[in-house]
Parts: C-alpha cells; structure tokens; sequence
C-alpha cells in the first residue's frame, strides 16, 4: 500500500484481532475467498437495479454475480425459487429491515416487535431508530420468570393492538424460537410474519437450529454473523410479496448495490452450502452450552438458564458486578465481550447487569469444548479477583 498511515492501522487491528479471545455474539472471521471478493475490483462498478434491468451499461457480469448470490442464497436454506424470491443488495441488516417495512408496512402503522432490552434489535421499531419514527412499536418481552417467549402473552397482545407485521428474531435470545407459534400469533391478528434471523443464520444454514422458513412470509438476515460473511444482508420473501421488496430496496432505499461484496455473499454461501458448515455450525452450539455451563458450575447465573444457540447471557450482578466493570476487567485481560441488559433488567443500558457470549468467532478458530471449560475458569478468575 501506499497510504502508509492505513495500511499501519489494519496491520495493527489485525494484530489486535489474532491477540485477543473474542467473544463478541455477531463478529465472526471470514474466509480468504471471502476478503478477496469484497477486496477487488468489483467495487469499481455501478449496477443502479437488478439482473436484467440495470440503469447503467456494462453489467453483464455482475449480473453473473448477482444471480449467482440469489441461487446460492436459495440452495444454502434449502428454497425453492417458486415460493421464495431473494433480495442480495441490502447493505446491511439494519437497511435491511427498513426496506421490508417501507415494503409492507404503511407510515404510522403498527411493527410489534421484542423491546431493547429483552433482546430485540434497535431496527425492531425502537424509538432512536428511524423504525420507531415512521412506525409505531408494539413492544414485547419474555416471561420474568423463565425468560423466554410466552405464546400466548403475545397472542393476546397481537389481537389487542393488531400490528400490520410482526417481527421474530432477536439480538441476546438464546433460545430456540417456536416459529409455528410465532405465525400462530401473526395469523391471530392477520399480521406479516418477519423473521430477523440475523444472529442464527449460520446455525440454520447448518442444520443446527430450527428453519423459520416453513412459516415466515419474509425472513431478513445479516450475513456476518454466525453465517460467516462479509458484512451485508439479504431479504427473503414468499414471492407473492417479491417485487414489493425489491422496489423496496432500490429505489425505495438505496442506490447502486455494492457488487463486491454481493460477491462476497455468494463465496460465503457456498461455503455455508458445505458439510463442513454442519459440524461448524454444531459445534458452535456446543461451545456455547460448554461456556455456559462451567460459568454455571462456578456460580454465575444465565438468564434462562442455558443456551440453545451460540450465545449465552451472564447475569454478572449475581456475584456483584456489573456488566460495564466485567466488560472492561475482561478486555484488559484480553478477552473481548460486551455489555448487555439482561431481561428485566434494573439498571440502565450504559452500565447494565450482564455481559453477551458469543462463541461463533472463536468456533472458526478452532477451539472445541475443552477450551471453552478453560475459558470460562479464566472469565470467572478475572471477575472474581
Ligand atoms: C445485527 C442485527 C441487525 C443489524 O445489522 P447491521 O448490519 O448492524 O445493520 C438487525 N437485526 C438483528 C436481529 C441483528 O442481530
């Protein structure tokens, strides 16, 4: 490189990055193939509009990319292109969900979706995002006592408020989601099913954990977390509501798609299409149940009690620490975590109860359920001491 300041600062963030344990619920580590795609001269190219029907000449091979991420994108979740059509330009999980409501949902309409501070996203229709200012949340939580989704609370709430579109899927919820129920409760109130499978995609792609495609009208998910790519997202809708998404999209949200990394995509679904993503994604859920229960073991509790998924809430105020002291105690000891509300939680958001495990990024690297024993002994001398 020539620019000698960047090229020493991404030396340096990948020397911090080989340095540390990360835990970190929704960073992963891409493949080479993956880095070179979203590094190459894709990124010089406009495509304003979809395969076919660009507004700019010279596309015929991006469309080859493009449409090659779509049938990807289908095979990875095992779909069938007569009842999903697939969205790859999304720039990000959080454009993502925008577009889906600007699709369905009109202004001022109802999203009923997992508040904050339960596990829900900010895109979910909280009141800092735009999702909360051209839409109105109906929010909901989990149970106080067993922590998880009560059915029939949000049936209940479903047929009060009637939302125009429900939303299922979550940042810090650790549990396996009953997708049948979950449509249940949107048929309850004749709402839109939307899936945000953004945390666990990689573990349905695997196998690993139950698909929501048998009973979603549109699933979202972002393409760097657990499904190990480059940071993006894709949108997928039963085709009877296709051609709203993608007007959605672009010119709804967006201008030109980012070719490079819609390349990036396609490499890493073809690598989630892989049987060794099965036993990734297996183990992925193991590690995170191992973590969980050595911390259990050792006096911490987690909320809900255990995981089904690749991330664990510790609930840090059970030995008397909060979640920003233990966060920082564990990154000056190098290992990387962050800080999270846990349900119901009495503090606030900047120094909450607990801290979110993560173990999709140190499972690509290799570590096995041995490792996470160690791990979870080393968490618990550093909090204690
Ligand atoms: C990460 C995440 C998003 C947002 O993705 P960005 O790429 O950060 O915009 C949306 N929804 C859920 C459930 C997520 O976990």
């Amino acid at each position: 490189m020539k620019d000698l300041q960047i090229e020493k600062l991404i030396k340096a963030e990948e020397k911090r990055q080989k340095s540390v344990v990360n835990l970190i619920a929704s960073e992963n580590y891409v493949s080479d193939d993956v880095l070179k795609a979203l590094g190459s001269k894709l990124t010089n190219k406009y495509a304003e509009g979809y395969p076919g029907a660009r507004y700019y000449g010279g596309n015929e091979v991006v469309d080859k990319i493009e449409n090659l991420a779509k049938e990807r994108a289908l095979k990875a979740f095992k779909l069938s292109k007569k009842t999903w059509g697939v969205n790859v330009q999304p720039l990000s999980g959080s454009p993502a969900n925008v577009a889906v409501y600007l699709a369905l949902v009109p202004v001022g309409g109802k999203i009923m979706g997992m508040s904050l501070d339960h596990g829900g996203h900010l895109t979910h229709g909280h009141k800092v995002s735009i999702t909360g200012k051209v839409w109105d949340q109906i929010a909901y939580g989990v149970d106080p006592k067993t922590e998880r989704i009560d059915y029939d609370v949000l049936k209940t709430l479903a047929k009060k408020e009637k939302p125009n579109l429900i939303v299922a899927g979550f940042t810090a919820y650790p549990r396996k989601v009953d997708w049948k129920k979950m449509r249940e409760v949107a048929d309850s109130c004749g709402a839109i099913l939307m899936v945000d499978m953004s945390h666990i995609a990689g573990l349905v792609a695997g196998g690993a954990y139950p698909t929501p495609f048998k009973y979603a009208h549109i699933v979202t998910t972002t393409v760097h977390k657990t499904l190990r790519g480059p940071r993006a997202a894709i949108i997928f809708s039963k085709t009877e509501l296709s051609k709203k998404i993608d007007k959605a999209v672009f010119p709804g949200m967006q201008g030109g798609p980012h070719i490079n990394q819609i390349a990036g995509v396609a490499v890493a679904l073809k690598e989630a299409s892989d049987a060794s993503f099965k036993i990734y994604a297996k183990q992925v859920i193991k590690n995170a149940q191992a973590l969980a229960k050595e911390l259990q073991n050792l006096g911490w509790r987690i909320v809900s009690g255990g995981t089904d998924t690749h991330l664990l809430l510790v609930d840090t105020m059970s030995q008397g620490i909060s979640g920003k002291e233990a966060s920082d105690r564990l990154e000056s000891e190098g290992i990387i975590v962050n800080m999270n509300t846990i349900p119901n939680d009495r503090r606030k958001p900047m120094d909450p109860s607990g801290i979110r495990l993560g173990t999709a990024g140190e499972t690509t690297r290799g570590k096995k359920e041995k490792d996470m024993i160690a791990l979870a002994k080393r968490i618990d001398k550093i909090l204690k001491s």
